[in-house]
């Protein structure tokens, strides 16, 4: 099940946490992947790593902001490996803060890389995949687009203007073939969350059904399912992998 033999993925914030378990995932379950992000040598080892274990990878580097760099990830997917089946929009970055503190440059730079991205990346692949009638686009979100986060405002709207985007795009695409939902992971064990204090950690743990964080394998295995056949009539849905946080 779930089987991803002969399907071709571009995944981005591929070097790190979410982004690095969904490609190794993805391609223990067969599929060649291109792995995007900015920092290189990250990206070349988790490359190693998919090597490793008989999978195929290719190293991507880029700025998912650049709407240019977008286009040619795209294309060179298609390049190396004939078609482009699956891309998934995981990179994300937080600039916290409340709102009467938080900088234009704040809202943007998080507005940017974890909205604006998609757009640019989801453009470039669907035109490829109604060409082949065939796609699967998975946007990571997060509980926060849900619930809303005092703190994050910038970031919350980013992530609730990602399902926005995937609810629209999935019913645009779906006559195509292209499905397009988004996942919702809750508090995952990453870098991005490593910087919470014990305090912090400790109430947000209070508020998950499950009593515990979630790890990266969590939120692949949930994408596993999204990107392959048997989720064929599974579209513009919001898959929260989150313990239990927001029942
Ligand atoms: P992470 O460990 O901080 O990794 C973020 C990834 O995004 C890195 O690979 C980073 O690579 C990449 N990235 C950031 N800015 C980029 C840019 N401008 N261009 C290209 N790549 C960029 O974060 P994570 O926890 O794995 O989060 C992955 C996704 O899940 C994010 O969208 C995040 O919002 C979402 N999420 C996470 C949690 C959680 O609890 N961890 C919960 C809900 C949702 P470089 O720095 O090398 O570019």
């Amino acid at each position: 099940m779930f089987s991803l033999q002969d399907k071709s993925a571009l995944v981005t914030g591929a070097s790190r946490g979410i982004g690095r378990a969904i490609a190794l995932a993805f391609a223990r379950q067969g599929a060649r992947v291109m792995l995007c992000a900015r920092t290189q040598e990250r990206l070349e080892a988790v490359a190693a790593e998919i090597a490793a274990v008989g999978g195929e990878a290719l190293v991507y580097p880029l700025d998912v902001r650049e709407e240019t760099a977008a286009e040619a990830a795209v294309q060179r997917a298609v390049e190396a490996f004939g078609r482009l089946d699956i891309l998934v929009n995981n990179a994300g970055v937080t600039r916290d803060g409340l709102l009467v503190r938080m900088s234009a440059e704040d809202w943007q730079a998080v507005l940017e890389t974890n909205l604006t991205a998609a757009f640019y990346l989801s453009r470039a692949a669907a035109r490829v995949m109604m060409r082949q009638r065939f796609g699967r686009i998975i946007n990571i979100t997060s509980v926060v687009g849900l619930m809303g986060n005092a703190g994050q405002a910038n970031y919350a709207a980013s992530k609730a203007g990602l399902i926005g985007l995937t609810k629209s795009l999935a019913r645009e695409l779906g006559r195509r073939g292209v499905t397009v939902n988004a996942i919702a992971p809750g508090f995952i064990e990453t870098d991005m969350t490593a910087v919470l204090t014990p305090s912090q950690r400790e109430g947000i743990l209070g508020t998950i059904a499950l009593g515990a964080f979630g790890a990266p394998e969590d939120v692949a295995a949930a994408a596993c399912y999204l990107a392959s056949d048997e989720a064929r009539y599974v579209t513009g849905h919001v898959l929260q992998v989150d313990g239990g946080m927001r029942l």
